[in-house]
C-alpha cells in the first residue's frame, strides 16, 4: 500500500490523501488551498485524475472538497461516498466558491469549470449512513462515524485487503469541539493500525464553551448599553448556525432582548437551510427544543437579509450584524468593516480562527491600521474574541481520541507546523510533507 500527502501539510487547508493498493486508487478529501498556498490550487496533481476510482469525503468545507471540480473536469469519474447532507452543502459551496472566484477575479480550481459541471459532479455522489459497514470493492470497506464538526461530518474506517491481510485505516477529518452544539459530540474509535489526524488545535486549549457564551452575551448588552454596533464575521457552515443557536436560546431565555439581529450572508442562509433539512443528525438537546415548538434559528427580532446590505446599514442602533466570511475574504463582511471599524461605538467580536497572514490575524495582532478592499481604515472599534466556539477539538481533545482509538501508526495533518508538531510529539505521530509519499 501506497500513502501519498496532497494538501494539508504542515498548514490548514488543501486537504488530501491518496491511497494506492494493488488494485484500487482513492482518495480522502480533495480540498481547496486557501490564503497565503491558494496559487497550489492551480497546479497540477501528481497523480492522474482519471485513475481515482473512487473519493471519500469527511465534509464539505472547502477546505476538504474544493478541488473536486478540478478532479472532475481532469477525467475522474469515480463514486464519491458522504453522508446525505455533505452532499448537499458541498453543492452550495461549491457553487460558491466558483462565484467568488469570479468576482474577485482570481483563477479558479479549473479554469473552464463552469456551475453545470459542478451540478454534473453532484450526480457522482453517493449517501451513506452513519455506523453502517459498506462494502466498496473485494477488498475494501468502509464506515462512518459523526465527526461532530459541522453538519453530516464524518470520521472514515476504511479496511483495506491486499495479500489476505487487512490493515485498518482510520481518517478522522476535523474533530469537533466537545460539547459540539446542534450535532452530536464526535464519536471514538477503537483500533487502528494506520491514523490520520487533524490538528488545527494541536498545541492549544479552547477556553470553556461557558466563557464564551459570557463574553458574547456581555459584549450583547454592552452593544445595547452604548446604543452601538456589534459585528461578527462568520463563516456560513456551522459557525453561522452554532450563533444563531445561541442567540436563539439567549433570546429565549430572556438572557439579551431589546436588540435586532441580521445575518447578511446568502450562503449562510442557504446553509442554514440545508441545516432545517436534516434534524435526524441533531443531537438530542436540539432535537428537543425542535420538539417543543422552537425554531432553532429563528427569535424576535432577528432577520436574514436576502441581498438588501443597505436596509442594515440604515437600520436603528443598537443592532448585531452576522456577515460573511468567517475569514475576512470575501463575502459581504468587507462593507461592514469599512462602514464601521473606525466607529468607536462599534464591537469586532472574532469568533472564528483566522490563519496566519489573514486580515483578522492582522487585527487580532493588534494592528490598528489595516487596508479592506484596497481602502486605508483606522480601527477605532473595540476589538474582542472568543475562541471556545471552535468546531475543532483541542489538544486534549485530540489526544484523548487518539489514544482511545489506539493506532499503530499515526499520521498528524491539517494543522500550521507548530499545532502539528506539539501533538506529534505528544502522540508519537508523523508530520509529512507536502507530496511526501509512504509505503505500507
Ligand atoms: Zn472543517
Amino acid at each position: 500500500m501506497k500513502i501519498s500527502f496532497h494538501g494539508a501539510c504542515r498548514e490548514v487547508t488543501g486537504s488530501c490523501i491518496l491511497i494506492e493498493t494493488g488494485s484500487t486508487k482513492f482518495l480522502v478529501d480533495c480540498g481547496m488551498f486557501q490564503g497565503k498556498s491558494y496559487y497550489k490550487n492551480i497546479e497540477d496533481f501528481s497523480f492522474n485524475p482519471e485513475e481515482i476510482d473512487f473519493v471519500l469525503l469527511t465534509h464539505a468545507h472547502l477546505d476538504h472538497c474544493g478541488r473536486l471540480p478540478k478532479l472532475f473536469m481532469e477525467g475522474f469519474r469515480g463514486r464519491i461516498y458522504s453522508t446525505a447532507p455533505t452532499r448537499d452543502l458541498t453543492e452550495i459551496i461549491l457553487l460558491d466558491a466558483l462565484n467568488v472566484s469570479r468576482i474577485e477575479k482570481k483563477p479558479f480550481v479549473h479554469p473552464l469549470c463552469q456551475e453545470g459541471d459542478i451540478r454534473h459532479l453532484m450526480n457522482f455522489f453517493t449517501p451513506i449512513d452513519y455506523g453502517k459497514k459498506r462494502i466498496i470493492n473485494n477488498n475494501i470497506e468502509i464506515r462512518l462515524k459523526d465527526a461532530g464538526h459541522i453538519l453530516g461530518s464524518s470520521i472514515f474506517e476504511v479496511w483495506i485487503k491486499e495479500n489476505e491481510i487487512t490493515k485498518k485505516l482510520v481518517f478522522s477529518g476535523d474533530l469537533g469541539n466537545m460539547p459540539s452544539p446542534i450535532v452530536e459530540d464526535p464519536k471514538f474509535i477503537d483500533s487502528a493500525d494506520l491514523l490520520f489526524i487533524e490538528s488545527t488545535y494541536g498545541n492549544r486549549l479552547h477556553e470553556s464553551k461557558e466563557m464564551g457564551d459570557a463574553i458574547l452575551i456581555q459584549e450583547v448588552k454592552n452593544t445595547i448599553a452604548k446604543n452601538g454596533i456589534l459585528v461578527i464575521p462568520v463563516f456560513a457552515l456551522e459557525r453561522t448556525q452554532e450563533m444563531l443557536y445561541r442567540l436563539n436560546s439567549f433570546f429565549e431565555e430572556e438572557k439579551i432582548r431589546g436588540v435586532n439581529v441580521f445575518l447578511d450572508s446568502p450562503l449562510a442562509i442557504k446553509a442554514t437551510n440545508i441545516y432545517k433539512q436534516y434534524v435526524d443528525f441533531y443531537d438530542q438537546e436540539a432535537k428537543d427544543l425542535i420538539f417543543k415548538g422552537d425554531d432553532i434559528f429563528d427569535f424576535k427580532g432577528f432577520e436574514m437579509i436576502k441581498g438588501e446590505t443597505e436596509k442594515v446599514l440604515n437600520a436603528p442602533t443598537p443592532k448585531i450584524i452576522l456577515a460573511g466570511s468567517g475569514m475576512f475574504e470575501g463575502g459581504k463582511i468587507g462593507t461592514y468593516l469599512k462602514k464601521y471599524l473606525g466607529n468607536p461605538l462599534a464591537t469586532l467580536l472574532i469568533v472564528s480562527f483566522q490563519v496566519d497572514g489573514s486580515l483578522g490575524k492582522k487585527i487580532i495582532n493588534g494592528e490598528r491600521k489595516i487596508k479592506v478592499d484596497g481602502k486605508d481604515i483606522e480601527i477605532n472599534a473595540k476589538i474582542s474574541t472568543i475562541f471556545s466556539f471552535s468546531s475543532h477539538s483541542d489538544h486534549g481533545m485530540l489526544f484523548d481520541w487518539v489514544t482511545k482509538a489506539n493506532p499503530k501508526k499515526i499520521f498528524v495533518v491539517h494543522g500550521e507546523a507548530d499545532a502539528s508538531k506539539s501533538l506529534a510529539e505528544s502522540i508519537n505521530g508523523i508530520v509529512p510533507e507536502y507530496n511526501a509519499i509512504y509505503n505500507f
